[in-house]
């Protein structure tokens, strides 16, 4: 079967991932309308489960920066996502071993948060829902984008569901198709990649002192451990990147008390004991870097245009203010009668991105560098570097805007 439509002012998003649908709601509420095509199917709700059912709605959660949140309150949608998400109030930054420590606290910045953790499942759920009550998103799932060209008018994909071929075309098409995306790939766009050799494990741990909204950064010999406050008093997420290849050694139930035990060496009393943890799971870690993010009527965002460290918990902080600068882009365009595809439009988005967007990624990377590094004048450096971050006036404040994503 080939079905084909066409028309003037819509936006084709290619991924329905944690970006695609955040787009396609931002876009909705300016009245613009938007197909979204995903590969996946995506499930329908029963009740009000938090079950992860999707590559982008997993197990994971997501510290979202005061910037994300702003955003997310600016859709409508924070009410629904906070039934689910937590407020860090302070973060301890200690090495294992090492004598230098460096804490944020909110109150000392006059801030009420320095973000929320929020479950990624949740965080999917509420999109998701309020995509499907979205009538200017046409939401097209189960159907993979298999081919993508454009002329000078308009952006055409073709999505393949079994036998059924879809034709779109649009004035714009926004590719969120994640780190591997189809989309980069057809137009050519070439990539820098740094494999890391690492694999984050990732679960949520039960401790016998209560979190207190304090987030934990503890770079251990192991790896970079982040253990973030989760919704309920006791429950924690843990983020730990370790060496490609050992990771089997963490997974599994038979390896549940195996991995306490390394959480309790690594962290000592700080969050008491650690009696419980949760299934884990693994992501590869790698950076992955798009050369060019706007090619004539198609923009690349998302994974597909910067796949990031985990390490300071920024990749999708930073997608969310490309999304929200994108928009601001269109918006304009719309109020003056202009293309809202028009591809020196959207290389000027490129172009105001690319601060905020190097600043995030040399950060991320330097830090998982500077840490893995065991040179004793190094760790020194390190030490000197936490100390000095505690007690020099002035230097808090910028770090704190910056890790809040307000200083954009
Ligand atoms: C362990 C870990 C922890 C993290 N923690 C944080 C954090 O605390 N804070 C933070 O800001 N960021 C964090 N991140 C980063 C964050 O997860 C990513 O920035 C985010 O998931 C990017 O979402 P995306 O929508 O661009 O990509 P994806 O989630 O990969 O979505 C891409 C979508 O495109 C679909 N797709 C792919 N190909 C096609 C095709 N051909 N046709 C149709 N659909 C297609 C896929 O099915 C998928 O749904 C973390 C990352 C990791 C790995």
């Amino acid at each position: 079967m080939q079905s084909e439509t066409q028309s003037e002012h819509n936006v084709i998003i290619v991924g329905g991932g944690m970006v695609g649908l955040s787009m396609a709601l931002m876009l909705a509420r300016h009245n613009i309308h938007v197909q979204l095509l995903e590969a996946i199917k995506y499930p329908e709700f029963d009740g009000n489960e938090v079950v992860p059912y999707h590559s982008s709605f997993d197990a994971r959660n997501t510290a979202l920066s005061r910037r994300s949140v702003q955003i997310y309150q600016q859709l409508g949608l924070w009410n629904a996502l906070q039934e689910h998400a937590t407020p860090i109030l302070q973060v301890h930054i200690t090495e294992q071993g090492s004598f230098g420590k460096a804490r944020l606290i909110a109150d000392e910045e006059r801030v009420e948060s320095f973000g929320q953790v929020i479950e990624n499942a949740w965080l999917g759920r509420v999109l998701l829902t309020e995509v499907r009550k979205q009538p200017l998103i046409e939401l097209i799932d189960g159907v993979e984008v298999t081919s993508l060209t454009q002329d000078a008018e308009l952006a055409c994909v073709e999505a393949k569901r079994d036998d059924e071929v879809l034709t779109l075309s649009a004035k714009l098409l926004i590719a969120a198709d994640g780190r591997d995306s189809f989309c980069r790939q057809a137009l050519g766009v070439g990539v820098d990649v740094h494999d890391y050799d690492q694999v984050a494990i990732v679960t949520a741990v039960q401790t016998s002192k209560p979190h207190q909204q304090v987030g934990f950064e503890r770079f251990s010999e192991l790896g970079p451990l982040a253990l973030l406050p989760l919704p309920g008093e006791y429950r924690r997420s843990v983020v730990w990147p370790v060496k490609k290849g050992t990771e089997s050694e963490w997974l599994g139930e038979k390896n549940d008390q195996h991995f306490l035990d390394a959480l309790q060496k690594t962290y000592g009393d700080r969050a008491g004991k650690f009696e419980k943890t949760g299934q884990r799971f693994c992501f590869p870690l790698s950076q992955v870097l798009a050369h060019k993010q706007a090619v004539g009527r198609v923009v690349i965002m998302g994974n597909a245009a910067h796949t990031i460290h985990p390490v300071a918990g920024q990749g999708f902080n930073l997608c969310l203010r490309d999304a929200f600068v994108l928009l601001r882009f269109i918006t304009e365009q719309l109020e003056n009668s202009n293309d809202i595809g028009e591809p020196e439009m959207l290389k000027a988005y490129e172009q105001a991105r690319l601060q905020d967007q190097q600043r995030v990624i040399r950060f991320c990377d330097s830090v998982v560098r500077g840490f893995s590094n065991n040179n004793p004048i190094l760790k020194l450096l390190r030490n000197t570097g936490l100390v000095a971050f505690d007690v020099i006036p002035g230097i808090k404040p910028l770090v704190a805007n910056y890790a809040m994503g307000l200083k954009a």
